[in-house]
């Protein structure tokens, strides 16, 4: 005998995730801390990967273990599968290691035919919930085994309702079901009698569906590798529309949008799970269920707290109620908004569920971002026209898209759009992942829009009764209002409000939770988190947000602004350098005042400051604008067919010395006037970028230094400053030994070096072949978001050894935007760097990630805490 594929759930959980998946691995776990689960089984994920790599065959033996599986369930219930007088039913779910909402079909209900039907409406003494059951896995079996589109069986559904006039599928009477059965065969007629075929191709249609178009979308979105493969989870049926003393309903430990303590979730009588999760009918809130069945709620509080003392970690479950009974159906780690995710980990540690560092190493650097994100400004005045469930926060505005096709489309052509559906489905998941925000009519705080939105941080109202939408006419209606698509809309996901036109949005503030959480994380980390800023504005919002320093200031955009822009054309075209040193001289006062705002921002502490770096065309206009003959030559002059490798950076400083001096100068006296005025000196860093061979720094380095000490010694003046380089070129890092002799500090711009290193031109690579190259999976991930760490990381590896080589105290940090993605800093922690520097609102993720970086050498990590 192989491999063994199949386990039952009072096997224990020991196996583990990745082969029994996520939804097998918490059943068995809830069974073995003895909390009420139905008996069932779990087929492992390496069945579903043997069955794929051969070709869509159950591998040997396969079906005899679900036989086996079958046989012990038979015994352990009493019923048996397939029975004509009272059928043991099962439902036969999917589930991944990760989890992937929505993403793989769920049939429930199994076992029933035309004579089990008759068999379960005289043993349960309830005919009409005997059909209900049996159409709904005629529906289900038609959907995922037949692929009959799931439009069909509701248009049969919503024809009855009409024949019979009701509204409401819970008016449907017994011979009601017992009709729609029938249509609902007609539609699918191939579906069959035999219970163990049922299961059989049941178990293949789960597999097979991990290879669905939505369900790869999903993985490629969220990084998911395409070869896990789906477990599958055989579960006795327990029924929640068995009437008014019945239920189901999905529950998290704590409020998943703002972490709140307490049970949170949403109910619904007599009814079975689906119905809640696709947003048919609005649930009711849980606080209803302790009035309507005060034991299972009782019950199904301790269960909870028993679940978090377990996992120590938020839970998010699935029961049902029959007839008064509690069972859990499902436990996973509940997604929660970023303010959630901190409020419950600081929580947590109060609570002492978890210790200071454990609750560092559980909140995802990634998340923070969405703390980060907008809000409506609570000055703007502006009229709700109408109301829906606030289901993941923030605001957005946009024009409105009736479809996610439409959506995708809008969105790449560079429109901010808000996608307004009935309703959403996996289908619809292009679009969800590219507009701005969601709403739909329908559906509760856990419907399908509400936790794909929360999980993407991407605002969305659901549950808006006052919305209809006519897609023919491509127009909707909300309360009074009729809008077309294209129209402006603004939601807000924090409070559920729908607003016509744009609203004035503003960056949220940072509350309590992030500063204690992060407050730890300052105190683990070794790595100091530095802020890429060009304005003083800039750098205040870094200092708030914890930057230490700034580690790259651009001093090119201030050459770009209006009033500038002018003297730096007059500065190019000069045609002697006597010239352009005075134009030069009339940008200093400029240069001087921005580095005074940027200084003053960041008092006290490091700042970085680039000289020029971009080709001088970047500054000129377009040829056809050249308003002199003169004006023309000198463009075309400069013009460079490969600018990206042309006369930039350093090699603007060896060619016009004349304009890195008045810069040197400029910050010379920006210090100076800073240290004067506030009593404190900045700690200056003067850098030079793109230098490849030592002899150029040894140049520039002289240039420096002579042109700071004659500004110095004219002002009778004394200033600490640093003398350093970008390193950006494969030949810099190579080199390093030789560089480092002339420099205080290394920046490894990364952004250049990534440029330079894979011969990856930026701007000609994403759109064009590298998102091709990530379609096709030839590479990973973007190396202009997370680092190449086994080549560029290489050169910066050799780098590092080269430079302390020589020079132990040398100061190393990174610049690039890589500074800001979790995975990259952790390399830069690994690397022994000084320090990494991102943009400000990167700046909290980054604190956070060298945090981790710690916390992960100490063998602290999120999934040793139950994440
Ligand atoms: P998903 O991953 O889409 O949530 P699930 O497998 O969890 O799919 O099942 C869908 C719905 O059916 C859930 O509400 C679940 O609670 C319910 N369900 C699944 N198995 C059973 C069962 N054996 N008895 C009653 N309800 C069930
Ligand atoms: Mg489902
Ligand atoms: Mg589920």
């Amino acid at each position: 005998m192989g491999a063994q594929y199949v386990y039952d759930f009072s096997d224990g959980g020991e196996l583990g995730r990745e082969l029994l998946g996520g939804k097998g691995v918490g059943l068995a776990e809830m069974t073995a801390i003895g909390l009420p689960v139905p008996a069932g089984f779990t087929v492992t994920t390496e069945a579903c990967r043997e069955y794929m790599r051969l070709g869509g065959t159950p591998p040997d033996g396969l079906d005899e273990e679900i036989a086996a599986a079958v046989t012990r369930l038979e015994e352990r219930t009493g019923k048996r599968f397939g029975d004509h007088a009272d059928p043991l039913l099962v439902s036969v779910r999917s589930g991944a290691a990760v989890s992937m909402p929505g993403m793989m079909d769920t049939i429930l209900n199994l076992g029933l035919n035309d004579e089990a039907v008759e068999g379960l409406a005289r043993a349960t003494g309830n005919e009409r919930f005997a059909f209900d059951a049996y159409r709904r896995l005629v529906q289900m079996f038609g959907e995922v085994v037949g692929g009959v589109e799931g439009r069909r069986f509701e248009h049969e559904l919503g024809a009855l309702k009409a024949e019979r006039g009701v509204t409401e599928d819970v008016e449907l009477e017994a011979a009601d079901l017992r009709e729609l059965v029938s249509r609902f065969k007609d539609l699918h007629p191939e579906f069959p009698q035999d219970a163990r075929e049922q299961l059989e191709r049941a178990v293949r249609a789960v597999f097979d569906s991990w290879e669905t178009p939505r369900a790869q979308v999903y993985r490629r979105a969220n990084a998911i590798p395409d070869d896990l493969g789906t477990a599958v989870n055989v579960v006795q049926m327990v029924f929640g529309n068995k009437g008014e003393s019945s239920g189901t309903g999905v529950a998290f430990t704590r409020d998943p949008s703002t972490g709140e303590p307490g049970l949170w979730g949403e109910f619904l009588t007599n009814a079975q799970g689906e119905d809640v999760v696709a947003g048919i009918r609005t649930p009711e809130p849980i606080a209803a269920m302790q009035e309507r069945l005060p034991e299972a709620f009782d019950q199904l509080t301790a269960t909870m707290s028993r679940l978090e003392e377990n996992y120590r970690e938020m839970q998010d479950i699935e029961f049902t109620v029959e007839e008064g009974t509690l069972y859990l159906l499902q436990t996973r780690t509940g997604k929660r908004t970023a303010a959630a995710a901190l409020r419950i980990a600081v929580d947590m540690v109060s609570e002492g569920l978890l210790t200071q560092e454990q609750a560092v190493a559980r909140v995802d650097p990634r998340q923070l971002d969405q703390l980060l994100h907008p809000m409506i400004d609570p000055r703007a005045d502006y009229d709700v026209v109408a109301r829906g469930l606030n289901a993941s926060p923030g605001a957005a505005t946009g024009k409105i898209v009736l479809d996610a096709d439409r959506a995708q489309e809008q969105e790449s052509a560079g429109q901010a759009v808000v996608l307004v559906r009935t309703e959403t489905t996996p289908d619809d998941i292009h679009g969800i992942i590219e507009a701005r925000g969601v709403l739909t009519a329908h559906g509760g705080m856990t419907s399908h829009a509400a936790v794909v939105a929360r999980g993407m941080g991407k605002p969305c109202v659901s549950g808006c009764e006052a919305l209809t939408i006519d897609l023919t006419a491509r127009r909707i209606r909300l309360g009074q209002h009729e809008l077309a698509e294209g129209d402006v809309l603004t939601i807000d996901g924090g409070t559920g409000e729908v607003i016509v036109g744009e609203v004035a949005l503003v960056p949220p503030s940072i509350d309590e939770s992030f500063e204690t959480l992060l407050g730890w994380a300052d105190q683990i980390r070794r790595l100091r988190v530095r802020a890429n800023a060009d304005t003083p504005e800039d750098a205040a919002k870094a200092r708030e947000f914890g930057a230490e320093g700034i580690g790259l200031c651009r001093t090119e955009h201030m050459f770009m602004a209006e009033e500038r822009l002018p003297l730096v054309r007059a500065m190019i075209l000069s045609s002697s350098e006597d010239e352009r040193r005075g134009e030069l001289e009339r940008l200093l006062p400029f240069q001087q005042a921005d580095f005074e705002g940027i200084f003053t921002a960041m008092a006290g502490l490091p700042v970085t400051i680039r000289l020029l770096d971009p080709p001088l065309h970047e500054f000129l206009p377009p040829l056809e604008e050249a308003e002199s003959e003169e004006m023309a030559r000198r463009i075309r002059a400069l013009r460079e067919a490969n600018p990206m490798l042309g006369t930039r950076g350093c090699r603007l400083g060896l060619l016009y010395p004349e304009i890195y001096e008045m810069q040197v100068r400029a910050i010379v006296r920006a210090a100076l006037a800073v240290a004067e005025r506030t009593g404190e000196a900045p700690l200056v860093e003067i850098m030079h970028p793109l230098v490849g061979f030592a002899e150029e720094l040894r140049r520039l380095r002289r240039l420096t230094l002579d042109t700071a000490s004659a500004e110095l010694e004219q002002a009778s003046r004394q200033l600490d400053y640093h003398v350093g380089t970008m390193i950006e070129l494969p030949r810099a890092c190579l080199r390093a030994d030789e560089i480092a002799a002339e420099a205080d500090f290394f920046s490894f711009g990364t952004n250049d070096l990534t440029q330079t290193t894979l011969g990856f031109s930026r701007d000609d690579a994403e759109g064009k072949f590298l998102t091709h190259y990530l379609e096709d999976r030839i590479l990973e991930t973007n190396p202009f978001e997370t680092l190449d760490v086994s080549g560029v990381g290489d050169l910066m590896r050799i780098a590092v050894e080269r430079a302390r080589g020589v020079a132990p105290e040398i100061k190393l940090g990174i610049c690039g935007e890589h500074g800001g993605d979790a995975p990259s800093v952790a390399f830069c922690h690994e690397l022994g760097l000084d320090y990494v520097s991102c943009s400000p609102y990167r700046v909290p993720l980054a604190r956070l990630a060298a945090a981790q970086a710690v916390l992960a050498e100490r063998g602290v990590t999120a999934a040793q805490v139950g994440g």
